[in-house]
């Protein structure tokens, strides 16, 4: 009986996940032309059909229609399923991460970081494809991250006490990071790495202290080599690199398994 409550409880969640993605497809797409986020109905790029409540439906509606439009046949962009999928996953995997997979423990001790984490993990790939994007990381993002990040704070020393809070290792995360790469940012003249992807080492350390920050940073610089060589590789791809993508990428993996990778390095010396 537990095991059909679970699943049911962690589908809800990637329900909920999917809905909140396909509001992340509308921001991603109005944001960087600074639309309004709520006044104009979707419609079909291609002919213009105003879409109804039931080619709304995230995910499965694109799935029924082939990903294609109903009125034209025009082909809809992948992009939309893959945004709400993931955002879905992300959501199932943070709270699988903090509970288990017992969902029903959130009933007996809920853990408001779990929702912050979900938060982050929107605005991180919000912002990820809108860098990919258009080269720009918009700075309502990081002040969007930096207020998670204050609220993970006064959560941790509301729950834990001042002492037990380790607060010191969140205002340690907002610098550790972010004091580096902006050397870098101004020496290169912003050549090197964009002012946003400072600010995003800023905001995001402050949420998860400088140890997961940290190994955000050499995953994100990691992936972002061995990534972006390949598809240098493969497409002729631009040499331009957007960060926002890896260092999100970076931060999720931390967020996610950053105790265990961190562990596990330091049992590898013996520590
Ligand atoms: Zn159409």
């Amino acid at each position: 009986m537990e095991a059909v409550w679970s699943v049911t409880l962690y589908l809800i969640i990637f329900l909920y996940g999917i809905f909140i993605g396909s509001f992340l497809n509308v921001v991603i797409l109005r944001l960087p032309k600074k639309e309004s986020l709520t006044r104009e109905r979707s419609h079909c790029m291609s002919c213009g059909y105003r879409l109804a409540w039931f080619d709304l439906i995230p995910l499965f509606s694109w799935l029924f229609l082939g990903g294609r439009c109903r009125k034209c046949g025009q082909p809809i962009s992948a992009q939309y399923p893959i945004v709400e999928a993931a955002n879905g996953f992300a959501y199932v995997f943070i709270f699988m991460n903090a509970y288990g997979l017992n969902a029903y423990g959130m009933f007996e001790y809920f853990r408001p970081d779990t929702v912050i984490f979900c938060l982050l993990a929107s605005a991180l790939l919000a912002l990820s494809v809108i860098d990919f994007r258009t080269y720009e990381i918009p700075v309502g993002f990081n002040v969007f991250i930096l207020v998670l990040g204050c609220a993970n704070l006064v959560y941790r020393i509301v729950a834990f006490g001042v002492r037990g809070s380790d607060w010191q290792d969140y205002i340690i995360g907002f610098f550790a990071v972010s004091l580096v790469t902006y050397a870098i940012y101004y020496i290169s003249q912003g050549k090197a790495i964009g002012g946003g992807d400072v600010k995003l080492f800023a905001s995001a350390g402050l949420l998860i202290g400088w140890k997961l920050i940290l190994l955000s940073f050499f995953l994100s610089c990691l992936l972002g080599s061995v990534i972006h060589l390949a598809r240098m590789k493969i497409s002729k791809a631009e040499h331009v690199l957007a960060m926002g993508p890896y260092i999100s990428a970076g931060i999720m993996i931390s967020v996610l398994f950053g105790d265990r990778i961190i562990g596990w390095y330091l049992r590898l010396f013996g520590l």
